[in-house]
């Protein structure tokens, strides 16, 4: 992934599934009035979604997490197998905070509370599409409160997992490095935060990832939330 900075405005293909139609409409309506973002598809389950993918290729996919039949966590689990370029930004309301937790293991790019200001969804939007990564300020709080809470299942399986299997020590370095990661900054904003070439970034992102197991930032970002590394 080389920078970030895209001059060029091209628009941003959306396709969103959501089984509420006032929702949907609601969305697709706000999000008309932005210039760099279209709509080029809609379905109200995973299964109607699914099938219509066969035929467009958005460059994100608005996904709702509670829905009928097949829910947004298999459905984000499908698509990732089956169009690992659609980038994922799940839908979430407030009063689904178990399924939030769950999703975060999904492989979603970010994750926004449904009642996002339009700017902010389009920001994420366009930061989704750049490569970056995205958890809505009131998610991670969420997720710490539930590590933060020492009779959390999360912070039991964390303790369970530190003494099975010890993990390889992150450096102070990679340690800051993994905060700008939860922060959602890309690998040339962190560069510059720390003051560091774009080349070392990349290497210790590359470190970090290996220590912590995970194959890219969007899970890096969410094991060190889930396990209360940073
Ligand atoms: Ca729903």
């Amino acid at each position: 992934m080389e920078t970030t900075s895209s001059t060029e405005t091209s628009v941003i293909n959306l396709f969103i599934v959501e089984d509420y139609h006032l929702t949907r409409m609601g969305l697709m309506a706000v999000l008309s009035e932005f210039p760099q973002v279209k709509f080029i598809g809609e379905a109200e389950s995973a299964e109607e979604a699914l099938n219509k993918l066969a035929n467009v290729s958005p460059d994100i996919l608005l996904l709702d997490l509670g829905l009928p039949g097949m829910n947004g966590i298999e459905m984000a689990q499908e698509v990732r197998q089956r169009w690992p370029e659609i980038k994922i930004i799940i839908l979430t309301s407030h009063n689904e905070e178990q399924e939030v937790i769950a999703a975060l293991g999904a492989g979603a790019q970010a994750y926004v509370l449904k009642d996002v200001k339009p700017e902010r969804l389009v920001h994420v939007i366009e930061t989704v599409q750049d490569g970056a990564v995205w958890l809505d300020p009131a998610i991670a709080s969420m997720v710490l409160t539930l590590v933060n809470d020492p009779g959390s299942i999360a912070l039991q399986k964390r303790q369970a997992n530190a003494e099975a299997n010890p993990e390889s020590e992150l450096t102070d370095r990679e340690l800051e490095v993994l905060q700008l990661i939860v922060a959602g900054r890309s690998n040339p904003e962190i560069a510059e935060q720390l003051c560091i070439s774009i080349h070392t970034a990349k290497a210790h992102v590359g470190s970090i990832l290996n220590k912590l197991c995970v194959n890219d930032r969007v899970q890096a970002a969410i094991k060190a939330l889930k396990e209360n590394i940073v």
